[in-house]
């Protein structure tokens, strides 16, 4: 049996294209985004001249993305690292959010028809609302209520930190039926923009990094929606007598969802460091004559521990998704991607800024942003202390142990 660390030639070249075209047209409204909170208005215009179809990690596009040997999740990989090279500006605009993939992951056949295929088919913004002022990590914390009501669910409760959620098409909200349940009582419900009693309270937190995705604090108040928008829902009095939801309870949902993201969110992290390693390497390249040869050889030492490391991240990444191109589970290995990456990440564009000494902090470089951005991978999408414990769990002896 043949047993190959390589991936092919074809998504290679088609990953060259998209970092190179990143690099050209993404990279030089990195800072604007950064200053101004948001996506150059343009940004449309700026994805046409991609030479190769790009589409979104998850949306059927006009021009379709390239099937390749690799599969659909080792290819959104090479996708999400190459796109995010330039910057990560871009990865939010054309992704259309996660709210339309926990649809897709928790919602019946005419759910998954009416609020996902219309996101994938004609384009749109999604958005997820599990973290609330009281937890973040701690997702059996729910406390936003739902409370049945006829033919509706009434919400109330408060969700923080909202991607997009102050502009999304609709924001798939997590919310308990019955609070002495406990987590088994969370439930996932579709809110589209505008319904009576859903405020947008803040629309964006002013944070460290990743400042061109905004996050917002919104609020349910009384707010009414039909019982269909239950994800799920297949008749009946939904938590009572009457034909089970699909999945077994909302929180699985979100946190299958989460799942599936987890190695693109290091992937940009790998983009950044990859990219601020670069960097680096030319500019001292540059300075050679500057240092002493034994100066010189540690950091030729430092620049080879740094990629080598990348390529570790790389490796997990990959192997968390190869996993899931075969439909084999991939929990333990998706933490293990995004407990290593961001973390590492981290280091290397810290020590790049080290090596290049004050240029390193400067504006005049991407750098300085690069590792306010990579610090926020490492606290969303699950954090990395709650990655190692899912992993530590694992290890010692859980269902889905580390091979
Ligand atoms: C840019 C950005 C975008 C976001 N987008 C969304 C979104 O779209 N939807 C959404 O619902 N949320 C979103 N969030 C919220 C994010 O998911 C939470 O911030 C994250 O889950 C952490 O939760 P918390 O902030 O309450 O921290 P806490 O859970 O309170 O954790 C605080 C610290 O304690 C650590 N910790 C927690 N539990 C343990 C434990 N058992 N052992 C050891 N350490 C532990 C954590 O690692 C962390 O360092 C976003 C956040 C940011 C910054």
């Amino acid at each position: 049996m043949t047993v190959s660390f390589e991936l092919s030639d074809d998504l290679v070249g088609y990953g060259r294209e998209i970092r190179d075209w990143s690099v050209e047209a993404v990279r030089p409204y990195a800072r604007y985004a950064d200053v101004h909170h948001a996506a150059p208005d343009h940004w449309r215009q700026i994805v046409e001249t991609c030479p190769v179809a790009i589409g979104t990690h998850d949306r059927r596009q006009v021009k379709r993305q390239p099937a390749f040997a690799e599969g659909k999740w080792v290819r959104d990989l090479v996708v999400t690292e190459s796109l995010t090279y330039g910057d990560h500006w871009i990865s939010n605009v054309i992704g259309a959010g996660i709210g339309h993939l926990v649809v897709k992951l928790m919602g019946t056949p005419e759910q998954i028809d009416k609020w996902y295929r219309p996101i994938v088919d004609n384009g749109g913004q999604t958005a997820f609302g599990l973290t609330e002022p009281q937890f973040g990590s701690d997702t059996s914390m729910v406390e936003t209520t739902a409370t049945r009501d006829g033919d509706t669910w009434v919400l109330n409760g408060t969700k923080m930190y909202c991607t997009y959620g102050g502009q999304a098409d609709y924001v798939v909200v997590f919310a308990s039926t019955d609070k002495a349940a406990g987590p088994a009582a969370i439930r996932a419900f579709v809110v589209p923009k505008g319904t009576s009693g859903f405020h947008v309270a803040k629309f964006n937190e002013d944070k460290l990094g990743i400042r061109s995705w905004t996050t917002s604090e919104l609020l349910f108040e009384d707010c009414a929606i039909p019982v269909e928008n239950q994800l799920g829902w297949t008749g009946g009095d939904g938590d009572g007598p009457g034909p089970a939801p699909r999945t077994r309870s909302g929180r699985s949902g979100a946190l299958g969802a989460l799942a599936q993201n987890k190695p693109n969110i290091s992937a940009t992290g790998i983009a950044m460091a990859q990219a601020s390693l670069d960097i680096a390497t030319d500019l001292l390249q540059e300075q050679r004559q500057s240092f002493a040869p034994h100066r010189w050889s540690l950091v030729e030492s430092d620049l080879e521990n740094m990629n080598a490391a990348l390529g570790r991240a790389r490796l997990v990444n990959f192997r968390a998704q190869w996993l899931q191109d075969l439909q084999r589970a991939n929990k333990t290995e998706a933490s293990v991607a995004k407990a290593y990456g961001p973390p590492t990440c981290e280091r290397v564009i810290r020590r790049c800024m080290q090596l290049l000494g004050p240029d390193g902090a400067s504006t005049d470089l991407l750098l300085e942003k690069w590792y306010r951005d990579v610090k926020i991978l490492d606290i969303f999408e699950g954090s990395g202390q709650v990655q190692r414990i899912i992993v530590g769990r694992a290890v010692f002896g859980g269902a889905d142990r580390v091979a």
